[in-house]
């Protein structure tokens, strides 16, 4: 076996580090890799089934212009004659990118140069925009840049750990493991859990504050209040270090001058709200982690600078063990942004509205223009897009049509856009159906270039697989676009280190130490040195020498060199929820899906987690509105409506529902959340506020409920409500549907028909409570099966889908097909719990009853369940729970991210 090749997680801001092997006959084997300081070796769930999706199935394999496919040189020649015309005709700003924190530095930084340099326009914004703005506006107000003063270490430093609108658990795994390992080896590190969500993070958590949705920012302001009041200060270092406080105490003293204020205001017993505050004020050590339950709101600036605050007025940042640290969502949002791909920033940390900025970056690139004015950012953009104004978009690695806000309407601008440029890895997206070009990207395995994690940490991805059709890699793609539109001088790149030592030097150039982002250090690496490049942590002043954590000497990126105190005012959500939608839409992600599923949705072992788009409500919620638990469930909001299974938890909030924000048109009938959530942005980040749309649930009654297993994807007209999901060997469709088919066994055949030679049919049908069940057998394997029925009361299915991985059907099981369960003394393992190692629920709730196994630790020596990459433990736990204490925690696993 050759030498396994070092790499990064494509997947979430932990940025862990991969080891891919790849065999003689190309099977991939990935493991963590031990030497990489994000993770040490471990990986999460998702991280270690990523060679289950690395097939080519589905991938964009060749340019195509109005859907034929064409060469490189004919759709690049084409789309910048296109591109050329219309900004000839329109002006620059009519035309716009809109990129992703999936890209490599690399492309990030050619596709903004290309628009701010050479275009002369700065729409170019990135979906960054929607996870971690507003903690970039809140880190730049602060600090005078958009810097993150921790490190991971950190984390296993401190003494409190303060997750904020983080359910790392899921969202941040390995970092969630390196906490729960942190906890068990010292006794005075306490954890607490600020989320209105009971979610899988509380599993190791000291203290759960579920707060009121969006009432944050009176929880850090009464904390400032409170920590003033009782002189928890470091006043040498105030004095030192920061300015503005006077104002941010009178703001905070006004709005939550008591406890009992603070309490009622954020939904809480003054007694939790007080343990929180003295741990808090007596623990010195103390890292306050936020990320997107703070950041996507109409107000996530102001509480990102809520909790700085409380840092600067305890001097608790730069050193060992403290400050407020932003857990990013994707693998390389920090790269963007050190490129520049916010539609507000310059490249390498300078500012748009700085005209020394300007000419700095204008002379470093010989560029012939540069933006003078802030882009639109995300939402305006695609606002623009339905206004007309914008009359050209490029979207790269990105699937907006399902991932930004208010989506139906973005779909509608896409929809009559004169031109939609589509760079992805996958034929089919949501997105790419309303593309005009489209453009194969090189994707996870097959790239090369670097990305930058949470902690500031770059580390290279490497490929070690061989191209998939002609895909050329990103910034290969946007340089000889820009050759083709007459930029040719500032785009001859050969190789992505080319690319990056143009950036690490022009983060260097006339820098003086004024900026934060730079990579000196950098600047001269030749092929060998980036090819061999070790993670580093910026700034990075010497070869090999970065930097573990910012403003260890109190000094700041301010023009005064000095912190910045925020008066952080009252706030209300956007819109208010009323009697037409009297519920609260939180929207937010679960454990063994990312985005938009294009890549996890092809692992089997990842969708048996959860294979259905689901809302979760209270018990009261539930009943109030007719709704019980495994039934469809219509959900609308001003904006739209979709259709999802509900999960009744009494973990959930009354008042509040969760739905994911993964599935999709490729998933599910109509699916996506962000079709009900509202565009309401942050008037300073731009971010929208994902967090709280008002919605109202009511039952979904079809006239027939049923599901399909097969082994081949099939187009179903025939429901009004569908959910497909990857399993072993098959995919599984839920379905339902209003009119019900005169026969049911025309339309079974019709769905499920394939000409074989020995089909063979076994059918039951009873028409009185239209209940058919059929199964199609060939060459005595299970080729598919449907169960239709009245309601949703229907078979289990992880017996049924068993059957599909048997080479030839024992007559046992052929006999129980029809009733959907095995015979007596035949084992069902129910729904995956453990991916990694494929345990499922009925299994793990067996051995927990039959040897009493009362830990984790005993349910992992016995079935190893839990015990490679951790994600699972809570729900084991939870289990252990339920089936040794009759405790219904189940739920409270389920749903949370
Ligand atoms: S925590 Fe999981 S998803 Fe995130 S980088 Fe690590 S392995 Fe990838």
């Amino acid at each position: 076996m050759p030498q396994p090749i070092k790499t990064t997680c494509p997947y979430c801001g932990v940025g862990c580090g991969v080891l891919a092997s790849v065999d003689p006959a190309g099977e991939v084997t990935i493991k963590g890799d031990p030497e990489h300081p994000a993770n040490f070796g471990r990986l999460c769930s998702k991280g270690a089934a990523l060679a289950d999706t690395l097939s080519t199935e589905g991938r964009l394999l060749y340019p195509e212009v109005e859907g034929t496919a064409h060469s490189w040189d004919n759709a690049l020649d084409y789309t910048a004659q296109q591109l050329n015309s219309i900004i000839a005709e329109h002006g620059p700003n009519a035309v716009a990118f809109y990129v992703s924190g999936q890209l490599l530095t690399e492309d990030y930084y050619v596709a903004n140069k290309l628009m701010k340099g050479f275009i002369g326009s700065a729409n170019i914004d990135t979906n960054s925009r929607l996870c971690m703005s507003s903690a970039v506006a809140a880190q730049k107000r602060a600090f005078g840049a958009d810097s993150v003063p921790c490190a991971y270490e950190d984390l296993e430093q401190a003494e409190l750990i303060t997750l904020v609108g983080s359910n790392t658990a899921w969202c941040h795994p390995v970092l969630y493991q390196r906490i729960a390992k942190a906890r068990k080896n010292n006794s005075n590190l306490r954890v607490i859990v600020i989320d209105p969500r009971k979610t899988a993070t509380c599993d190791i958590a000291d203290l759960h504050l579920p707060v009121s949705p969006g009432s944050d920012n009176y929880l850090f302001n009464g904390l400032l209040a409170y920590l003033d009041k009782n002189h928890y200060r470091d006043q040498t270092f105030i004095d030192n270090s920061t300015e503005g406080l006077d104002a941010a105490l009178t703001a905070a003293h006004a709005q939550v001058p008591d406890l009992l204020t603070v309490a009622t205001k954020c939904g809480l017993s003054q007694d939790l709200v007080e343990q929180f505050f003295q741990l808090f004020a007596s623990t010195v050590r103390s890292v306050t982690v936020f990320s997107q339950g703070i950041n996507q709101w109409s107000y996530g600036t102001d509480k990102g600078n809520s909790i700085i605050n409380c840092h600067l007025l305890t001097g608790r940042i730069g050193q060992p063990g403290m400050g407020p640290f932003s857990f990013t969502g994707q693998p390389n949002a920090m790269g963007g942004r050190e490129v520049g791909g916010l539609a507000n920033q310059l490249a390498a940390h300078m500012n748009l509205n700085d005209a020394q900025h300007r000419a700095l970056v204008k002379t470093f690139w010989q560029a012939p223009v540069i933006a003078k004015d802030e882009g639109l950012k995300a939402v305006e953009m695609f606002d623009a897009m339905a206004a007309g104004q914008i009359k050209a978009i490029w979207i790269m690695a990105t699937n907006p049509a399902v991932s930004m806000p208010n989506a139906d309407k973005v779909r509608a601008a896409l929809a009559k856009c004169d031109l939609v440029i589509v760079s992805d890895c996958m034929r089919e997206t949501d997105t790419s159906r309303y593309a005009h070009v489209l453009f194969p990207a090189r994707t996870w395995g097959e790239r090369d270039g670097t990305v930058t994690n949470s902690e500031r940490r770059i580390s290279r991805q490497r490929a070690f697989l061989p191209t998939s059709g002609v895909a050329q890699p990103d910034w290969w793609i946007i340089s000889q676009l820009a050759q083709r539109m007459g930029y040719g001088d500032g785009f001859s790149y050969e190789e992505p280190a080319d690319i990056f030592k143009e950036h690490a030097a022009l983060s260097a150039y006339n820098n003086n130490g004024e900026r934060d982002f730079n990579l000196a250090g950098l600047n001269e690496l030749d092929a060998t040195e980036y090819e061999q490049l070790a993670p580093v942590q910026w700034p990075v002043m010497e070869q090999g020498q970065g930097t573990v954590r910012l403003f260890a000497d109190g000094k700041f990126f301010t023009p005064s060199g000095k912190a910045q105190f925020i008066a952080v005012a009252e706030h209300a959500p956007a819109n208010a929820v009323d009697e037409a939608y009297p519920l609260v839409l939180n929207s937010g992600r679960v454990r063994d899906q990312w985005h938009t599923m294009t890549r996890t949705g092809k692992s089997a072992r990842l969708s048996g987690h959860i294979y259905e788009p689901f809302v979760t409500l209270h018990p009261q919620d539930a009943m109030q509105n007719d709704i019980v638990e495994g039934s469809l469930v219509k959900v609308s909001s001003q904006w739209g409506e979709i259709i999802v299974r509900a999960r009744v938890s009494a973990e959930q909030q009354i008042g509040s529902v969760f739905i994911p924000m993964h599935w999709n048109d490729q998933y599910a009938s109509k699916s996506y959340v962000d079709a009900l959530v509202n565009p309401a942005v942050d008037p300073i980040s731009g971010q929208p506020e994902f967090k709280h749309t008002p919605v109202r649930a009511e039952p979904y009654q079809a006239n027939w409920y049923g599901f399909l297993l097969t082994r081949r994807r099939l187009p179903l007209k025939t429901a009004s409500y569908w959910s497909c999901s990857r399993g072993e060997q098959l995919w599984r469709y839920e379905i339902a549907g209003e009119a019900t088919p005169d026969n049911w066994a025309e339309t079974a055949r019709g769905l499920l028909c394939q000409t074989a030679d020995k089909v063979e049919w076994i059918e039951y049908h009873d028409r009185a409570v239209n209940r058919y069940r059929a199964a199609r057998m060939e060459n005595d394997q299970l080729e598919s099966c449907i169960f239709i029925g009245p309601d949703y009361a229907l078979p289990e299915r992880d017996w049924l889908a068993s059957l599909f991985t048997e080479k030839e059907l024992q007559e046992q099981d052929r006999r129980n097909i029809l009733s959907g369960k095995p015979a007596s003394g035949q084992h069902d393992v129910g729904r995956t719990v453990c991916a990694c190692f494929g345990v499922g629920k009925n299994v793990l709730i067996d051995k927990i009853q039959q040897h009493g196994l009362a830990t984790a630790e005993a349910v992992g020596e016995m079935l190893r369940a839990g015990t490679n990459c951790g994600s699972c433990v809570p729900e084991i736990k939870a289990l252990i729970a339920e089936t040794l204490n009759g405790q219904d925690k189940l739920n409270v696993v389920m749903e949370n991210a």
